[in-house]
């Protein structure tokens, strides 16, 4: 009888993971201390076939203590996030603190230094590309490195965003709905030290392709915030930025001191809220200008106007009521300005219950 011949193990199928980064990155996640330097993300371009566009990253690395990635400018327009883990990079001291800290606090720089969403490279939304490809564009590129070089380190993430340039928020962290009850504590547990005035559980629209869901598909406690909007700074959402990352050092152990979470209307916390269907969405029905009638923080009812759309350009066409479809206070609200037919205008946000309790 022939010798069986040993099976051969089943070959793998190659993974997007597997496959090499373009990206360059000059630090060494393991060496302790601090780092600064640039990751080096090539771009053929008119003025250089080999130029590269440089992104800032700074570790810190002392003693024994999770990681945690704090990441700012994945959207260019959104600035407290950039300003408060940027700050914290040239403010903290290494020899502070227990573990590693990743800060990247613009991600997405070419979209930072346009002061724009979307990347002015490839034209996409970085985090609509995540898990990335690194053969794809600028921006896939740029997701496969942060999901497969940078996520298979951390432990812990605070992704820093606020509405961009076409609505304003109030001040919260943010997070899924996330499936296992022990990590939806753990995870609401640190959105709270976080110490926004609101945390938002959401069932997001579109969320497969971004950051977040990266985070959360290699198990990582994910946190996001909104903490400001309509493409300006806004002075307390630097304020709950810049308190917020370092509760979180605090939360995870890593930064001595008590976490700080009171509220300027006197709160002890966070106020745990929900997203919770299409219903807290309400959306432009047409192009135009549209009137809000409310700001971020409002307290508004099902059915009650959210604003107008304003046909400036034509005698014969009446404004036009846009109304909410669910009670709650207003968590996003759209500025004043043009909008286009399905720009998302108004979302509504209701105290958190758990629904499968
Ligand atoms: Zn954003």
């Amino acid at each position: 009888m022939p010798k069986a011949k040993s099976p051969q193990p089943p070959a793998r199928s190659p993974t997007l993971d597997d496959s090499p980064s373009r990206i360059r990155c000059d630090v060494d996640f393991d060496r302790p201390g601090r780092q600064a330097a640039y990751l080096k993300a090539p771009q053929s371009r008119n003025t250089s076939g080999w130029g590269v566009v440089e992104i800032p990253i700074y570790v810190f690395n002392n003693g024994s203590g999770p990681t945690l990635l704090l990441t700012g400018g994945v959207h260019g327009d959104e600035y407290e996030g950039q300003i408060a883990v940027s700050r914290l990079a040239h403010t903290l001291d290494v020899g502070q603190i227990q573990g590693r800290l990743i800060l990247i606090p613009a991600v997405n720089i070419p979209a930072a230094l346009n002061g724009t969403r979307l990347s002015p490279i490839d034209g996409r939304d970085l985090n609509r590309c995540f898990p990335g490809n690194p053969k794809g564009t600028f921006s896939e590129m740029l997701a496969h490195f942060i999901d497969s070089r940078v996520l298979p380190h951390v432990d812990a993430s605070v992704d820093l965003h606020t509405a961009g340039h076409s609505a304003d928020c109030v001040p919260s962290t943010n997070m899924h709905y996330v499936a296992d009850p022990a990590m939806r504590k753990k995870t609401m547990d640190a959105a709270a030290a976080f110490g926004a005035p609101y945390n938002v559980v959401f069932w997001g629209v579109d969320e497969g392709a971004t950051l977040t869901s990266s985070v959360e598909r290699r198990g990582i406690l994910s946190v996001g915030t909104e903490i400001g909007g309509w493409g300006r700074v806004s002075v307390e959402g630097v304020r709950i930025g810049e308190r917020g990352v370092r509760n979180m050092l605090r939360h995870l152990g890593m930064l001595s001191g008590k976490v700080d979470t009171k509220q300027r209307d006197g709160a002890k916390g966070t106020r745990h809220m929900m997203v919770r269907d299409a219903a807290c969405y309400s959306f432009a029905p047409t192009g135009g200008i549209f009137e809000p009638r409310h700001v971020a923080g409002d307290s508004v009812d099902k059915g009650q106007s959210a604003g107008f759309l304003h046909f400036i350009e034509d005698l014969d066409h009446a404004p036009v009521e846009v109304y909410y479809g669910a009670a709650g206070v207003l968590w996003m609200a759209s500025g004043p300005g043009r909008v286009q037919r399905g720009d998302c205008v108004a979302v509504v946000m209701q105290d958190y219950a758990d629904p499968q309790q």
